[in-house]
């Protein structure tokens, strides 16, 4: 097909009219937008919308400084080129696909965001523009740190975070529009809340990796990729491999033990805690510890207080108290789309000026009200002499002995120097995660990839790894991108718009 109307005016003005709730007619060459009722979050749809649908100058900016139909008509307005050969797969019949357009390599919430923008750039396009993804998931089905799912853990970030509304705020993929299925709008609109159960979102999210029309391996690892001179090969741990165009890398982090400390089942790190607590041998000792400053390590100090009413917690960190988490509205502002462009284009040193600045935001901090709550449990048993809950600041854990009957601790108090020993059943390590080194996941093909002086991987604004010529596909990473794109890259604030861009580099780049 070549030379076709895209977005022909007519398109235009009918996707206007259809997100202002009137019929086309009624807009002329003059109309004011603003005037007419349109704000800039369906002014953003309808520039997703567009820019998916290849106009160039489908920009937020430019449109938003003249709201006038006939002056975004001239600027949207685009006819196709020519198809480009070989570069679309023929999905449209349903047929298996033989090579596809890109791979995604895990999917969780990063990869299932991105599986939506493709269906929903696929629902806008031809079917010689669409793209075919593939998905290939370890775990046997969806799951979102199904080992974290304490009772009572709520979001960190807004619902209106979610997958999509951010990159299009009429998509059926929301959080609002997962609440109205689930018949629950009105009562969490009366629950007053921004932020949502950890249980509630990690069920939006099953619900929209159901609904969504992706193709996905579950219970597929892949164990490295190779370049074949012409696609990427994914090599799947008994399963035959998958080849594509390109490849997204969305496959999470690797959880941190600090030097020396062997993991066992009673020695372990928080990531997968509801798992190692159901699988805890007789307690003998009735006594846990908990090592770590940040949301995880209070969090899992409040469960194991919950959980065990017979035992002692000791909560053990270096700081002298939990610091709260810097969620104030100008400090948010880093987790914003303008930061990231921002932060991309930053020097090292400025770069890491701003990750200083604003690190108070995620890591080694805590939601104010869990810090409150800790410390009004710790002080009530001070009051009534039954003491279970034990903050210990400003202190380490020097020592441990795993046996098989417990594990002995000792924990020192830096200023002074002095020890406690004890004996526990468990001692858990909320010691946060570190990226997933390339090489690790890709194999040789890691190799091809750029990197900094400290081994990281050079990526451009559009997520794109640098690589060797030698590869001819490109290479997009999801998450691993904090020292090039900052800190949302590990978080889900961002997921709806690099989604996006991400789709917008995949069609670009044919
Ligand atoms: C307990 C907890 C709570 C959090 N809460 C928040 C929050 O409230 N707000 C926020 O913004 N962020 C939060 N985060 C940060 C978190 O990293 C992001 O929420 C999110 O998980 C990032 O999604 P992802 O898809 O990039 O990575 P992950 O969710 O880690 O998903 C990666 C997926 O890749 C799969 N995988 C890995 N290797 C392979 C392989 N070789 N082959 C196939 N599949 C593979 C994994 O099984 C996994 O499903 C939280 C993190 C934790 C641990």
């Amino acid at each position: 097909m070549s030379g076709s109307i895209v977005l022909s005016r007519e398109n235009i003005v009918a996707d206007i009219a259809e997100l202002l709730g009137v019929a086309p007619k009624e807009l002329t060459d003059d109309t004011n937008l603003l005037d007419a009722g349109l704000d800039s979050i369906r002014l953003m749809s309808l520039v997703e919308k567009w820019r998916t649908a290849g106009s160039p100058g489908a920009d937020f900016v430019n449109l938003a400084s003249e709201p006038v139909v006939g002056v975004w008509l001239d600027a949207v307005a685009v006819e196709a080129g020519p198809v480009q050969e070989g570069m679309t797969m023929a999905i449209d019949d349903g047929s298996v696909v033989d090579v596809v357009d890109v791979v995604g390599v895990g999917f969780g919430p990063s990869n299932l965001a991105l599986a939506i923008a493709i269906e929903e750039h696929n629902r806008s396009v031809d079917p010689e523009h669409q793209i075919a993804a593939r998905f290939v998931e370890k775990q046997s089905r969806f799951g979102w740190h199904r080992g974290m799912l304490l009772p009572g853990t709520t979001m960190q970030i807004s619902f209106l975070k979610d997958l999509v509304t951010q990159r299009n705020a009429c998509s059926e993929y929301s959080f609002l529009n997962y609440l109205s299925q689930r018949d629950r709008l009105s009562h969490f609109i009366n629950h007053q809340s921004f932020f949502p159960a950890r249980v509630e979102f990690h069920d939006y999210l099953e619900w929209a990796a159901d609904k969504v029309d992706a193709d996905v391996d579950f219970g597929a690892e892949a164990r490295g990729v190779a370049w074949d001179g012409e696609f990427f090969e994914v090599q799947v741990a008994g399963r035959p491999s998958i080849r594509g165009r390109n490849l997204v890398v969305a496959a999470g982090f690797t959880a941190n033990l600090p030097n020396g400390v062997e993991s066992s089942t009673r020695v372990f790190h928080n990531h997968q805690l509801l798992d190692h607590l159901r699988a805890l041998p007789e307690q003998r000792h009735h006594r846990f510890v908990v090592v770590g400053a940040g949301q995880s390590a209070a969090e899992v100090t409040a469960h194991l207080h919950d959980a065990y009413p017979r035992s002692e917690i000791h909560a053990v960190f270096g700081k002298y108290g939990y610091t709260p988490a810097d969620d104030s509205p100008y400090a948010n502002r880093i987790f914003d789309a303008e930061a990231v462009a921002d932060f991309h284009r930053s020097g090292a040193d400025l770069r890491q000026q701003l990750l200083d600045y604003h690190r108070g935001t995620n890591y080694s901090a805590v939601d104010l009200p869990l810090i409150e709550e800790l410390y009004r449990r710790e002080y009530q048993e001070r009051v009534s002499g039954n003491r279970r809950l034990f903050v210990r600041g400003a202190s380490e854990v020097s020592k441990i002995l795993d046996t098989d009957s417990g594990v002995s601790v000792r924990i020192s108090h830096r200023p002074s120097q002095e020890t406690d020993d004890i004996d526990c059943d468990a001692i858990i390590f909320a010691t946060g995660f570190r990226p997933t080194h390339l090489t690790d996941l890709l194999g040789p093909l890691g190799q091809e990839c750029e990197t900094d002086d400290q081994g990281r991987p050079l990526v451009s604004r559009d997520y794109r790894v640098l690589t060797s010529d030698r590869v001819g596909g490109a290479i997009y990473l999801q998450g691993n991108t904090e020292h090039t794109h900052g800190l949302t890259s590990t978080l889900l604030s961002n997921l709806a718009i690099r989604s996006g861009e991400l789709v917008e580099s995949l069609v670009t780049s044919r």
